[in-house]
């Protein structure tokens, strides 16, 4: 039983071993486990501080974002309150305004009610009590209608209501002028605004229509000084011609009396000053015409080659007595009718080669014309140059010329007279054409004025070029001055002919006479004249048809043998005439060895001729003998008439060639003569006759009324013997005897 026991106890001995081993690894893994359960733990309270430290921080990073914010809102709400104040204060400061000034200001809403008004506007109708803040539009303007208070003209109340109203509807809504109870002036401006609202302006304009009213009084009174001035220089201008006329005319009659030499000097005298005082007198009031805006242009269909050729021949006289050669280059396809005013262009060109004249003493002065398409079809810009080799413009004096009563103030050109107004109404006149003028000068070697002007061609298709003869080709131009051989040349070389220049006739006989079909020579040259060279040449032989230019035609013509040329042609020769030259000239069927095969059509035996018939209606006796005068050298059949009637009658009788007509005139004046003279010829068909007006008026309206008479022209009193005989010359018809005057029709 004692070893059973000791072996229990053993047993149990062992047991508890096994049990406290296992419960120490239990504890073990315990430990272990609980080791990482801490260390788990420890992680996580690291990791949860970490979380507070963040959190900590954004806390604190929102405390002060929060703080930053409430800074704000204060500023804000302190910007507010001011914007608050200042949005107060502009308020109160445009009401104010709104209230200060005289003008009635409204608003209406977009029922048209009146939302807000300042006190003017309320007074404009007198306090009434309709109009009130909320009173509608068209109940307020019944108020100022039905009331009285306003002026309605001519309408009914209710029309002019509802056209007040019916206004509003309009953009932009057009204003109205009001006359008031008060005999005050309003301006309605209005003007919609945002939201359909209606702003209305009632703008006080009664000083403005008071001041207008003196204004237009005041403007009433100096117009009737300013045409009481017009009337007083036409009047005066009409009589100082009309004694000028006499003046001039009759010192021109004197002149042709055996008078000594200190009578001549003393009628020249007598002349000049005359002519010299009108030339004043025109400038003078040509600039007051145009400073007044009174100039009108009087566009009409004009020969403007035709109108160089005539200032020319007008101003030829004056270089007479110096070596000044007066030359045109029209350029040669250029058409010559244009639509313009031919007065105004004539008198631009005058005053330019008038200047050019006065101030040259030796060499040329040159008009050329070239134009060029303009961009308006149908139109041609021309540019007109007037070149000299005169005494030139110093270049600091340059810029100056162009202005009223400008000369360029030097000894040298002290002797040259002149009103210093022709550049001044030669550039307003050119500014009025729609052209520009300039001018380039070099001292002591000349001066070129030029201008442009774009007119309207008033030829159907240009003008067409000559058909020539099949067998003209070379042609001799035989000129000592080299800028009309070139002029000469250029012209015949774009007609497609052979041209071969000499300077003088002895140099052509010596070195080119061989197979030319035509010679145009100069007249006037140093050691052999144009009548020597083609005398010499017949002597040689020669049958090329030879056409002699010159200045002076009568001169020419009364040579011993007119006969040596086929054609004698006054220079500027008008392209018409030279165009005419050349297709006059015919083949001959047998022609002569060496020589041209062509002869001129003129060589047939001379007919009887008539003399051309010239018509003169005068009525004043001593300007009748004045014309009688003048026209005594001319081969004419002169007439007179007293008066109109007697010119019609003379007129339907002999059917004159020419007609000068005086406008004023007893029974019927020239106007109307001239009127009966055109409605003969259209009833019988007949050509018109030229008819010249001669007149004493020099106002630009007399012009267009003469013009629209019917009468071609018109010579302003007193006559100048050169412009009348140009005319007759120029009009002279077909088939009748030569009319050139035996002194030359610029003596
Ligand atoms: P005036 O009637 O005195 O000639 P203008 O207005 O026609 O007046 O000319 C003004 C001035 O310009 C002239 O006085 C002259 O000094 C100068 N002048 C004009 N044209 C020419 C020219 N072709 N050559 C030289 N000087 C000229």
């Amino acid at each position: 039983m004692g070893k059973q026991v000791g072996l229990d106890l053993v047993y149990r001995l062992a047991q508890e071993r096994r049990a406290r081993l296992a419960a120490e690894r239990l504890l073990e893994q315990k430990q272990r486990e609980l080791l990482s359960a801490n260390e788990k733990l420890a992680d996580h309270a690291r990791y949860l501080s970490d979380e507070i430290v963040v959190r900590r921080e954004q806390v604190r990073s929102f405390q002060s974002e929060t703080e930053t914010l409430k800074g704000q809102n204060s500023r804000v709400l302190e910007d507010l309150e001011r914007a608050n104040h200042a949005i107060l204060k502009a308020e109160r400061r445009l009401w104010d305004s709104l209230e200060t000034i005289q003008d009635g200001f409204a608003v209406f809403d977009a029922g048209r009610r009146l939302v807000t008004a300042n006190r003017s506007y309320l007074a404009l109708f007198d306090g009434d009590e309709g109009v009130t803040i909320g009173a509608h539009y068209h109940d307020i303007m019944s108020v100022a209608a039905n009331e009285g208070l306003v002026d309605l003209g001519e309408d009914e109340p209710d029309a002019w209501v509802n056209d007040m109203v019916a206004r509003l509807s309009l953009n932009p809504i057009p204003p109205v002028v009001l006359k008031l109870w008060n005999d005050k002036f309003v301006r309605l401006i209005e003007r919609r605004g945002d939201g359909g609202d209606t702003v209305t302006l009632a703008h006080n304009i009664t000083d403005t229509i008071r001041h207008g009213a003196e204004m237009e009084e005041a403007r009433e009174i100096a117009e009737t000084a300013n045409r009481a001035k017009s009337a007083f220089l036409a009047n005066m201008s009409h009589e100082i011609r009309t004694s000028m006329n006499g003046v001039v005319g009759m010192a021109d009659l004197l002149g042709e009396t055996d008078l000594d030499d200190e009578q001549v000097s003393y009628v020249e005298t007598i002349k000049s000053s005359g002519e010299a005082l009108l030339v004043i007198i025109n400038d003078v009031l040509d600039f007051s015409k145009i400073e007044a805006d009174k100039l009108i242009l009087h566009p009409e269909p004009f020969d403007l080659e035709r109108t160089i050729h005539e200032v020319i021949m007008l101003l030829r006289p004056s270089v007479q007595d110096r070596s000044v050669d007066l030359i045109a280059d029209f350029d040669i396809f250029l058409p010559t009718a244009y639509v313009g005013d031919p007065g105004r262009i004539r008198q631009v060109l005058t005053n330019l080669t008038g200047n050019a004249t006065k101030f040259t003493e030796l060499g040329h002065v040159l008009i050329r014309v070239v134009g060029f398409e303009a961009e308006t079809p149908g139109t041609q810009r021309l540019h007109i140059t007037v070149e000299d080799t005169g005494i030139g413009i110093p270049e600091d004096k340059i810029d100056h010329i162009f202005g009223q009563f400008n000369q360029v103030e030097e000894d040298r050109d002290r002797k040259f007279e002149g009103t210093g107004l022709g550049l001044a109404i030669t550039r307003k006149l050119v500014e009025l054409m729609e052209g520009e003028v300039w001018v380039e000068s070099e001292l002591g070697q000349g001066s070129c004025f030029g201008f442009w002007l774009e007119l309207p061609v008033a030829e159907e298709a240009g003008t067409p070029a000559p058909t020539l003869p099949a067998n003209l080709r070379r042609v001799l131009i035989v000129d000592d001055l080299a800028i009309n051989r070139e002029i000469l040349e250029k012209q015949l070389a774009m007609l497609g002919l052979e041209v071969i220049i000499r300077r003088s006739g002895a140099d052509a006989i010596e070195n080119a006479l061989a197979d030319v079909d035509l010679i145009i020579s100069d007249h006037q040259m140093p050691g052999m004249s144009g009548i020597e060279f083609a005398k010499a040449l017949r002597d040689r032989g020669s049958r090329a048809p030879f056409v002699l230019l010159t200045s002076n035609p009568t001169e020419a013509r009364a040579c011993d043998d007119p006969s040596l040329f086929v054609a004698i042609l006054q220079r500027p020769v008008l392209r018409r005439d030279l165009f005419a030259m050349l297709q006059g000239l015919v083949q001959d069927s047998e022609p002569a060895q060496g020589a041209s095969a062509l002869v001129p059509t003129s060589t047939d035996a001379p007919r009887e001729l008539r003399k051309m018939r010239v018509l003169a209606a005068e009525d004043n006796k001593t300007n009748q003998l004045v014309l009688r005068k003048m026209l005594k050298t001319l081969n004419i059949e002169l007439e007179f008439a007293g008066n109109g009637v007697e010119a019609v009658a003379a007129y339907t009788a002999r059917r004159p060639d020419f007609i000068c007509m005086d406008i004023s005139m007893p029974e019927m004046d020239g106007k109307e003569a001239a009127r009966r003279i055109r409605a003969i010829e259209i009833d019988n068909n007949l050509d018109p006759v030229p008819i010249c007006a001669l007149t004493a008026h020099a106002m630009s309206g007399d012009a267009k009324e003469i013009l629209a008479a019917g009468l071609d022209y018109y010579l302003t009193k007193p006559l100048k013997k050169a412009a009348l005989v140009d005319h007759i010359l120029t009009h002279m018809p077909e088939g009748v005897q030569p009319v050139a005057a035996l002194d030359g029709p610029a003596a």
